[in-house]
């Protein structure tokens, strides 16, 4: 599998650039060799969702056009993509009608095998990744502002999305991987790990914050390892049951509540400061939640219903003037502070590898609550073809 990836208008290549440093063309001849067997031709191939019976395992490994080649794309040899919650939600309409054929998976890792002359931050045979966002107007204020992921024009799915010529989106916004991060650990970074990141760098997670994760999932375990790894106080999962306890506080939570347990929430009344929801449901018991929060205490919706969330008290929240809001994904710039962030502090995420051609199955999987926590799919071929071409 191998996607076309449209490189950002200077806009962003400028605050890219900051973060990475390959201007310079090599002057080594070992490095011809490598490119020229890169650029060998290839086909871009992948998982199509033909139908909205994708999402039950149905998806078909056939070749598919990506959007037309310009001097601002980088290629991709993919040799990993994590499996996040959104890639179901698409495969079966759950947000909307999605756009047959549709190629899902958006945190994606791999080697860049192609760059457009206009490409400055990335250069050939750099491990390189994209998450859910694929494009954006880049001029308007939330753009220029960093926060392309909530641009006014509104953002460009790396799937089901079409770029303005009307051709069809499978990738954008690079990234590169810093050393310390293999493209494992790094891909499901790039969607749920910076989907928890943002909301808890941007709410002051750290020393002196009591944090509460609702839900630990594929967005939850990263809550955890994030939070903790920021310096909060208190890092407690809020989950169904008992079930997932002790891998809880073996990612590092100081406290954890199963909401079936009785007298939950009277019993943690007023204990914590930022809770972040991974999890939507129109059956989610959100004024119990409310009662967790202490006075100016914040909730943060990240999880993305299908359906609506429940009606909610809001007196609850006037009575201790808290606050209620929702964070969507991050800029390319908050995935790379993030990714750094991991390597310097060691942060492995809890992740199943399974092989690419699995991924029907890894689907099913994932919607039955199976992975611990996040699925990523491994292209053996192309992880065998990289190895060999260095
Ligand atoms: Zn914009
Ligand atoms: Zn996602």
């Amino acid at each position: 599998m191998s996607k076309s990836i449209k490189e950002p208008t200077p806009v962003a290549t400028g605050r890219i650039l900051a973060l990475t440093n390959h201007l310079k063309e090599s002057l080594n001849p070992a490095d011809d060799i490598q490119k020229a067997k890169m650029s060998a031709p290839y086909k871009f191939q992948g998982w199509m969702a033909l139908d909205k019976d994708a999402a039950k395992g149905n998806m078909v490994w056939q070749e598919y056009e990506p959007k037309t080649w310009t001097d601002d794309d980088v290629d991709i040899k993919i040799t990993h993509c994590g499996i996040c919650g959104s890639d179901i939600h698409t495969l079966r309409s759950g947000w909307g009608q999605a756009d047959y054929p549709c190629c899902v998976g958006h945190e994606i890792t791999g080697t860049a095998v192609k760059v457009g002359k206009n490409v400055k931050q990335i250069k050939l045979g750099d491990r390189i990744g994209v998450g859910a966002q694929s494009a954006s107007c880049l001029e308007c204020e939330q753009c220029l502002n960093n926060e392309e992921h909530y641009c006014v024009k509104g953002m460009i799915g790396t799937y089901n999305s079409k770029y303005a010529d009307g051709s069809k989106t499978y990738a954008h916004f690079t990234v590169k991987i810093p050393d310390g991060l293999t493209n494992a650990e790094a891909a499901p970074m790039l969607c749920g790990g910076v989907t928890v990141w943002k909301p808890l760098k941007e709410n002051g997670a750290g020393p002196g914050k009591r944090v509460g994760i609702i839900g630990l999932g594929g967005l939850g375990h990263f809550g955890v390892l994030w939070a903790k790894a920021l310096g909060c106080d208190e890092v407690v999962v809020i989950s169904r049951s008992d079930a997932k306890k002790a891998d809880a506080m073996k990612m590092g939570a100081t406290g954890f509540i199963a909401t079936q347990d009785k007298g939950w929430a009277k019993k943690n009344t007023r204990t914590l400061d930022l809770i972040v929801s991974t999890v939507s449901s129109p059956n989610m018991p959100i004024d119990d939640y409310f009662k967790l929060l202490r006075a100016h205490g914040q909730f943060i919706q990240v999880g993305a219903p299908e359906d609506v969330l429940p009606s909610l008290n809001i007196l609850a929240m006037i009575s201790k003037g808290c606050k209620m809001g929702g964070s969507l994904i991050g800029s390319p710039a908050d995935i790379s502070e993030m990714l750094q962030f991991a390597a310097d502090k060691n942060i492995s995420p809890y992740i199943q590898e399974r092989p690419m051609s699995d991924a029907n199955q890894a689907v099913i999987d994932m919607e039955n609550g199976e992975a611990r926590y996040r699925y990523v799919l491994v292209n053996e071929k192309h992880v065998k073809e990289l190895k060999a071409s260095l």
